[in-house]
C-alpha cells in the first residue's frame, strides 16, 4: 500500500527480480542437466506379500547436481512439467532404466511414473513402445503408475491412451489412491491394473483402527474390481503383518529398501537387502 512508501515497493520489486532470475536459473540448470545425463533412475524395490519376494522396482528421479548433492524430485519435477521438459526427462529416465534392468532376472518389474500432462499426449504409447523396441525390454515387464490428477484433466484423452498403453501389455497403476478427490469416479470410468495405496494412509494403520478399516476396505474393492493392491510406504513390520493378513498384494517402502542408485540396486538384487 502507499503507506509503507516506496522503499518497500522497491524491496518487493527486487525480491521479485531476485525471484525470478533464481528460476531462470533452475530452469537453465535443468534443462543442461538432462541433456547432460545428470537426472538419474534411482530404484525402490517393490516386493510380493505375502513372503516379501523381491518383483521389481520403481523407477524414481534424482538430480546428482554437481554442488547441491543428490536432489529429490521434488526440488525439479514440478519446473520440468511447467516448462514442458517432462516429456524428455521421463523417456531419457525410462530409456535408461530398460538398459539398467537389462543384467537383472528376467522376473523383475519396472514402474515409472508418468506426470499428467504427459498423459494427454497421444504419443505417450508411442514414445514408450519405440524406447522398448530400442532397449528390448519386454512390455509386459513395464508399468506406469499415473495420479488421479491426469485424469481430471481430459477423460477421452486419458481414456484413448491407458487403452493404447494396456494393447502394447504395459500396465498402469492408479498411484497415490485415496488422495485424489472423485478417486471411485475413475475406478468407474477407466479400467486400471493395479491400485497403489497412498503413503498417508499406509503409515497410520498400526495407530488407528478407523485408518486401518479404510486400507481394508480399499484392498476389497481393488480385489473385488479385479485390481491389485500396492501398499505404499509401509515402514514398520506391524503394518507389514497387518496388510499381508488383509491380503494387499504388493509392499513397497523403506522397511524394505530406501531408492537406491544403479550400483546400489545392483547389489540388491545380487545379495538382497543390505543389513
Ligand atoms: P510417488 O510416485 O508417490 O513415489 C513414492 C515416494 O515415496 C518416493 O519419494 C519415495 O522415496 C517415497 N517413499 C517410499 N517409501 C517410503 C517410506 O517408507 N517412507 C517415506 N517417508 N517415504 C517413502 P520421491 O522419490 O521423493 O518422489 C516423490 C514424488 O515425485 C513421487 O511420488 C512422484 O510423484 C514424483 N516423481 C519421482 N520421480 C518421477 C519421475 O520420473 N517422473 C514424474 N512425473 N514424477 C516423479
Ligand atoms: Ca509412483
Ligand atoms: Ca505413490
Ligand atoms: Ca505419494
Amino acid at each position: 500500500g502507499k503507506k509503507d512508501g516506496r522503499g518497500t515497493y522497491r524491496f518487493f520489486e527486487s525480491a521479485m527480480d531476485e525471484e525470478l532470475r533464481a528460476r531462470a536459473l533452475l530452469e537453465r540448470d535443468l534443462r543442461e542437466a538432462i541433456n547432460e545425463g545428470r537426472i538419474e533412475p534411482f530404484y525402490q524395490p517393490v516386493v510380493a506379500l505375502p513372503g516379501r519376494e523381491l518383483t521389481g522396482f520403481e523407477v524414481l528421479a534424482r538430480w546428482r547436481h554437481p554442488e547441491r548433492g543428490v536432489l529429490p524430485p521434488s526440488e525439479f519435477i514440478s519446473v520440468a512439467e511447467e516448462t514442458g521438459m517432462i516429456g524428455d526427462l521421463c523417456y531419457d529416465l525410462l530409456r535408461r532404466a530398460c538398459r539398467d534392468a537389462a543384467n537383472w532376472p528376467s522376473h523383475l518389474q519396472l514402474a515409472i511414473n508418468i506426470a499428467p500432462q504427459q498423459f494427454q499426449d497421444r504419443w505417450l504409447a508411442e514414445q514408450i513402445l519405440a524406447i522398448l523396441n530400442e532397449t528390448g525390454f519386454p512390455a509386459n515387464r513395464l508399468e506406469v503408475e499415473i495420479t488421479e490428477s491426469a485424469l481430471i484433466q481430459d477423460l477421452e484423452a486419458t481414456r484413448a491412451t491407458l487403452t493404447s498403453l494396456q494393447n502394447l501389455g504395459v500396465r498402469v497403476a492408479l498411484d497415490d489412491f485415496g488422495t485424489g478427490y472423485s478417486s471411485l469416479y475413475h475406478l468407474r470410468e477407466l479400467k486400471f491394473d493395479k491400485l497403489k495405496i497412498d503413503r498417508s494412509y499406509v503409515n497410520t494403520i498400526t495407530m488407528s483402527e478407523e485408518r486401518a478399516k479404510l486400507v481394508d476396505a480399499i484392498i476389497k474393492l481393488g480385489s473385488s474390481l479385479g485390481l491389485v493392491t500396492t501398499a505404499e510406504g509401509i515402514e514398520c513390520s506391524g503394518s507389514l503383518d497387518w496388510l499381508e493378513g488383509q491380503g494387499c498384494d504388493f509392499g513397497q517402502g523403506y522397511l524394505f529398501g530406501k531408492p537406491m542408485s544403479k550400483a546400489e540396486t545392483d547389489r540388491y538384487v545380487e545379495n538382497g537387502p543390505a543389513e
